[in-house]
């Protein structure tokens, strides 16, 4: 009897994404480079179904009916390749090779023109929810032929999460379009958690609330339109208690935040799409910043500042005005992610569908929010909404709250606490409304320093200005 579906790479995912295939009914050939992982999960979770296991690549091949569904589950980069290569040869005309792994989609894109060139599929596919995830449900965003999604979507819907009885799957788009999806959930996901952090900051700093009274705080939110999975374990972490020493646990780590580098990918696939996802790289900016410990041990109590961030601001006034900050930036971050998908879209030809996108985040992974609902139903209202600030329902949302955004923003500024987001955040929007922009001083620096002309609000065509002549107007 030959396997269904197999999974190489067995570390933590794709142990995980092979339970939940087999617990889900699927038979599932394994294979792992070195054979102990292979072994531990036959013996740890071998009753959970029906598991297929190899010692060597050839026979795990072998042991799959055709076409074979073949998900890769290393290291991304290299090892990708490598195990790539080495499957490559063993495969007939047709096969599936799903790379679930964090590429990056350029990556993605040469390796499924390379592989298509051989007559055999490749599906990038963004897998999210982390190890939990994985073995309960994750968000799926895979990428790749129509006819690669058709012969995986019974078995990724099945083991997908579910909201509402939907899947938290959908086929993204060709190539690269999955793994560029994933990339962006990543990027959001650092905007998500900056501006909880920001807001956590503030309330603590200005008001002096104690991480456990903030823990309340975050649960309250998460009973209204902030309902999320990070509000939720925002709430967790700031109650924990140290368990070594006792007192707020949040005290105890060092405010150093890593990274992984998917925050980073994000803002650099944005900055080459011409994207402005500031809310994002705020976001990456300000954990390199908690990183640079020469630099912060240089300034810190050498650079002057406000005596004290404490203001004497009404404390259930502050705090709503925060949650109104908060709510207003995350649109913002998610307005800007969803331009840089529809960017990408269109830069490689994807047609991706952006309501879609909301879907497939509603359960299984990081960012799974209420809020994502109303981003699908925004989409739902116009497939081609210019950017979700401008949806009614969001655009309301943001009318009711920007005084209190404003007020938050200027505390800040004034107390001297840093709020990179959501300042960030509120000069996009404005940014966005504005009439008019001082861009056209900007075109008026670049004529004159290197005559790289300028447009007219009340003639079409480019002009250059004579800086140092007689100043007259030519049309170029
Ligand atoms: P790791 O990223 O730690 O990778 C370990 C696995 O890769 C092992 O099976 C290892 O085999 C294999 N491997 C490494 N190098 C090679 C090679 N040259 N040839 C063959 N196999 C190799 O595992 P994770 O389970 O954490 O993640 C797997 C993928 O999923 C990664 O791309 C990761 O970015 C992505 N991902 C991870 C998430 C997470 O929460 N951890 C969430 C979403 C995606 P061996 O046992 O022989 O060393």
């Amino acid at each position: 009897e030959k396997a269904q579906i197999g999974v190489t790479g067995l570390a933590v995912m794709g142990r995980n994404l092979a339970r939940n295939l087999a617990r889900n009914g699927f038979s599932v050939a394994l294979h792992n480079r070195s054979q102990a992982r292979t072994d531990a999960l036959v013996a740890e979770f071998g009753s959970e179904g029906t598991f297929v296991p190899s010692t060597d690549l050839a026979g795990f091949v072998e042991s799959l009916e055709q076409p074979r569904k073949v998900i890769i589950m290393v290291k991304a980069g290299a090892p990708t390749d490598a195990v790539i290569d080495e499957l490559v040869p063993l495969l007939d005309e047709g096969d599936i090779v799903v790379d679930a792994g964090n590429a990056h989609f350029a990556d993605t894109r040469r390796r499924e023109a390379a592989l298509r060139d051989k007559g055999l599929h490749f599906v990038g596919s963004g897998v999210s929810g982390g190890e939990e995830g994985a073995l309960n449900g994750p968000s799926i965003m895979p990428g790749g032929s129509p006819e690669s999604y058709a012969a995986l979507e019974p078995m990724l819907t099945k083991i997908s999460a579910h909201v509402n009885g939907e899947p938290c799957c959908v086929h993204v788009g060709p190539d690269g379009a999955g793994h560029f999806v994933k990339m962006l959930h990543n990027g959001i996901e650092y905007a998500d958690m900056q501006l909880i952090a920001e807001a956590y900051d503030l309330l603590r700093q200005v008001l002096g609330l104690s991480p456990a009274e903030l823990a309340d705080v975050f649960r309250d939110w998460n009973t209204g339109d902030l309902e999320s999975f990070l509000i939720e374990i925002t709430a967790e972490v700031l109650s924990q208690t140290d368990p070594t020493a006792g007192g707020p646990f949040v005290d105890i780590v060092l405010d150093q935040a890593e990274q992984k580098g998917t925050g980073r990918w994000t803002v650099q696939s944005a900055l080459d799409l011409g994207i402005p996802v500031s809310g994002m790289a705020e976001a990456v900016f300000a954990r390199s910043l908690s990183g640079d410990v020469v630099r912060r041990e240089a300034a810190a109590g050498v650079l002057p500042g406000p005596a004290s961030p404490k203001a004497d601001v009404d404390r259930d006034a502050f705090i709503e005005d925060v949650r109104h900050a908060l709510y207003s930036s995350k649109l913002v971050a998610y307005a800007q992610g969803f331009d840089a998908i529809r960017a990408a879209s269109e830069e490689y030809g994807w047609n991706i569908d952006l309501g879609a996108m909301a879907t497939i985040w509603r359960g299984g992974c990081i960012i799974r929010a209420r809020f994502l609902d109303r981003i699908k139903e925004a989409y739902d209202r116009n497939a081609d909404l210019p950017s979700l600030l401008v949806d009614d329902y969001f655009r309301d949302a943001v009318a009711s709250g920007q005084e209190a955004w404003r007020r938050v923003v200027a505390t800040a500024a004034t107390v001297g606490v840093p709020a990179p987001g959501f300042s960030a955040a509120l000069s996009y929007y404005d940014g966005l409304r504005a009439e008019r922009l001082p861009a056209a001083l900007i075109q008026g620096l670049r004529d004159l320093f290197g005559a790289h002309t300028y447009k007219r609000v009340d003639r079409d065509g480019s002009f250059h200005l004579e800086w140092s002549g007689d100043r007259s107007e030519t049309a170029q």
